[in-house]
């Protein structure tokens, strides 16, 4: 846990959010500024910086959070119709947030994977 870390102090019930899905490693909440009709992240409740630092230090945890996205697409039922999953990692992505998050998208077409 970092003390100063939004994500961590999320985890921790210091800062609200809107949960969807919580398992013992792992927890979903709809992001606050969403970029499609369904927008939700899925985070380590253990701090990583990003999804490589993740791989690298606990292929376990990669996976519960994969199968976190996942249930989170079927209970919001993305499944059908498709979404998508995506992680930004460093300057050039954009992070804002350095506690890795998976960001499920869906409910509509989301156009073209990058911005042109
Ligand atoms: P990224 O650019 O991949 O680091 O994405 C960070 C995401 O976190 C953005 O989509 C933000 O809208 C989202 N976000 C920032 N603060 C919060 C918060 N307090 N609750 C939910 N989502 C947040």
């Amino acid at each position: 846990m970092s003390a100063d870390c939004l994500f961590c102090r999320i985890v921790k019930g210091e800062i609200p959010a809107t949960v969807v899905h919580e398992t013992d490693t792992t927890l979903a909440f709809r992001d606050i500024n969403p970029q499609a009709p369904v927008h939700v992240l899925v985070i380590p409740k253990e701090h990583h910086v990003d999804a490589v630092a993740l791989a690298k230090a606990d292929p376990q945890l990669s996976a519960d959070v994969l199968r976190a996205a996942a249930a989170v697409a079927e209970s919001e039922g993305l499944v059908a119709d498709g979404f998508r999953l995506l992680f930004n990692i460093g300057r050039y992505a954009g992070q804002e947030v350095f506690h890795v998050h998976l960001h499920v998208l869906g409910g509509a077409p989301l156009g073209p994977m990058l911005a042109r």
